[in-house]
């Protein structure tokens, strides 16, 4: 078992009608993101309404995320 050298970290994103993983430090609205499955798209220009946190969760980004630790939308520094 290897220790990694950095904490991948990840948090979860409604994106196109899906709730995938994206990178922990991609914050901004309206920018380009890459999902953990790969998927290339546009972070939202909003806030998330709970409607689009009922997603389905993205598998392959759920697989993705395991080897990521999670952050929260809010997490206290
Ligand atoms: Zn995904």
């Amino acid at each position: 078992m290897t220790v990694p050298a950095e904490v991948r970290t990840f948090r979860w994103m409604p994106l196109d009608h899906q709730r995938h993983a994206i990178p922990g430090d991609t914050l901004a609205r309206d920018t380009p993101v890459t999902t953990l499955c790969g998927h290339v798209t546009v972070m939202p220009d909003h806030e998330p309404t709970k409607g689009e946190w009922l997603w389905w969760t993205c598998a392959a980004c759920y697989e993705k995320a395991k080897g990521y630790q999670h952050v929260a939308l809010t997490s206290p520094r």
